[in-house]
């Protein structure tokens, strides 16, 4: 669900820039131009949400599941993996 809407967005910001640049050469009525840069607009709009709804996944993504010892920075998938370490190791 996160990359499509990233390249979904760029795809529809292209399509709508490459409209309003196609329909400003033709000198075509100035509503119908507005049409095709607001579609750009929307497709920036999807691409800057897609990116940020990615940013936020993959940082979710990584802070999950990562517990590191406080003593010698080893990581474990869980704080009880953790626990134990640091009973084990460290004397604590
Ligand atoms: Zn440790």
């Amino acid at each position: 669900m996160k990359m499509p809407i990233l390249v979904l967005g760029v795809v529809v910001l292209a399509a709508g820039l490459g409209t309003w640049g196609y329909l400003y050469s033709m000198n075509i009525h100035h509503t119908i131009q507005l049409g095709g840069l607001g579609l750009g607009v929307l497709g920036a709009i999807m691409a800057i949400g897609g990116a940020m709804m990615k940013t936020v996944s993959v940082g979710a993504t990584k802070g999950a599941g990562q517990f590191s010892c406080a003593k010698c920075g080893a990581k474990f998938g869980s704080e009880v993996a953790l626990t134990q370490h640091t009973k084990d190791k460290h004397g604590m």
